[in-house]
């Protein structure tokens, strides 16, 4: 049996959902339009007034908001509370650039806390579970996000935050844990640490864990579910829209749903900003209509994404977003060829191999070079030089077929690729620095 945190939400028909969000939409425009000058500046600068917002029909009509108007903004430039209403600040992870801040309100964090309890639920969480999370603590969203939503189920929560891998396992035994949250390569590195401590699943009592706040493949998903003996559920989220938990997966794993009474979503054309038709690839936008402090209307998120309103097994009726393919900054283009991670790690995990990798991008002579280093198992090792050459060249063959381009493989020795606590760097692109 399916069970719901907020049922009345979770499974509302959608046409009740449509009147909310119109109704939460045209406040929040007002409310953003009176007390942010940016913002007030940016609808000025279109034409837009808050009054041309009816309902979501005329979402279309607002400017879209970017990375770099937070950075413009930064700090305190988009805040739409007074500072002594706002509890709470936290941090974008950098990966891409220079750190965004994001400011909640006590109001702003409970909803928060409410979409990762309703992730927690989804994932088979009750007051009875012990919920491991090792995530980061910190300005990072991901541990005070999966905390807030744990103590709200009214689970036993554990803030381990990540690293101190060996002692995540004692504890994962001694209180046994029984839902682990993370990001998915810190997930499959506590994996191969409890193999490598010489421990099965059966030692453990996981049952699921909850991973994002990263990109990573269904190959990965099943190679972590078989090394911690659990269900693996993917949870998506972003600093600028509150953190994880903007949308999360139901027992059905394919794809999460969108906590849209929160959260409006739209996928456009990341070249025209034309909104596209369900269905069809492209940049995810998002627009809060229940946050106070910082809210953003149309927010372009730069994933790369499909969203599905196909009847969904669970009940639930929010709409779906599909895994997110990776972001469209993550994109490498080779030789004028699109190149994501995540194909390459599909092909590794295929073809046996570990999800510990290292792609190494560079430009010599004007032209584009990937080198994929690939960490073997122990039972990969062959003493033979013969041997070694025979499965690079087998496996590069296999990433020709799926990336387009001739990749150089290397094998590397077993544990000699620098594990992932957080989210983990799979690319070096050295033809930056040259530019
Ligand atoms: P940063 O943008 O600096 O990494 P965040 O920590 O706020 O800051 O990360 C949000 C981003 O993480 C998202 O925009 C998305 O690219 C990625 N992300 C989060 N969850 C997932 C997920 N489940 N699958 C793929 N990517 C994800
Ligand atoms: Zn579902």
């Amino acid at each position: 049996m399916e069970k719901y945190w907020n049922q009345e939400i979770e499974c509302m028909p959608r046409e009740d959902m449509k009147k909310l969000q119109d109704e939460r939409l045209v406040a929040q425009v007002k409310h953003v339009y009176e007390n942010v000058k940016y913002y007030r500046d940016l609808m000025d600068e279109k034409g837009v007034k808050p009054e041309d917002i009816k309902s979501t029909d005329d979402l279309h009509k607002l400017p879209f908001i970017s990375k770099a108007d937070l950075r413009e903004a930064y700090p305190y430039g988009l805040l739409a509370k007074p500072l002594g209403d706002c509890v709470r600040i936290h941090s974008t992870s950098g990966t891409t650039g220079k750190r965004v801040v994001a400011f909640y309100t006590q109001h702003d964090i409970d909803i928060w806390d409410e979409c990762c309890a309703r992730a927690i639920t989804a994932a088979g969480g009750t007051n009875e579970d012990v919920v491991q999370i090792a995530y980061g603590f910190g300005l990072f969203t991901g541990g005070a996000g999966l905390n807030g939503g744990s103590h709200k189920v009214g689970c036993l929560t554990l803030p381990m935050s990540s690293g101190n891998t060996d002692r995540q396992i004692t504890f994962m035994r001694d209180l046994g844990a029984t839902i682990l949250c993370c990001t998915p390569s810190y997930a499959a590195y506590i994996g191969e640490t409890l193999h490598d401590m010489g421990l099965t699943p059966d030692d453990i009592k996981l049952k699921a864990g909850i991973f994002g706040a990263e990109p990573w493949t269904e190959e990965m998903r099943r190679s972590i579910e078989n090394s911690l003996g659990i269900k693996a559920y993917d949870i998506y989220g972003l600093t600028e829209i509150s953190g994880p938990g903007v949308a999360f997966e139901c027992s059905e794993q394919s794809g999460m749903h969108i906590n849209e009474d929160n959260f409006i979503a739209e996928i456009i054309n990341p070249e025209t900003g034309e909104v596209l038709p369900e269905g069809e690839v492209g940049e995810l936008v998002f627009t809060s209509i229940t946050k106070e402090a910082f809210p953003l209307l149309r927010y372009r998120t730069r994933d790369l994404c499909v969203l599905s309103r196909k009847k969904c097994s669970c009940g639930r009726t929010l709409v779906k977003m599909a895994k997110p393919m990776g972001r469209s900054d993550d994109m490498m283009i080779i030789r004028g060829v699109n190149v994501f991670p995540s194909q390459i790690e599909t092909v590794l995990i295929e073809q046996g191999y570990s999800p510990n990798y290292l792609i190494e991008v560079d430009r010599v002579n004007n032209t584009d070079t990937i080198d994929i280093n690939v960490e073997m198992n122990p039972d990969q090792l062959s003493d033979k030089v013969k041997d070694m050459q025979a499965q690079e060249r087998s496996l590069a063959e296999a990433m020709k077929a799926m990336l387009g381009i001739n990749p150089k493989v290397h094998l590397v020795t077993p544990k000699s690729i620098t594990r992932s606590e957080g989210k983990a760097v799979r690319v070096i692109d050295r033809r930056k620095l040259h530019d």
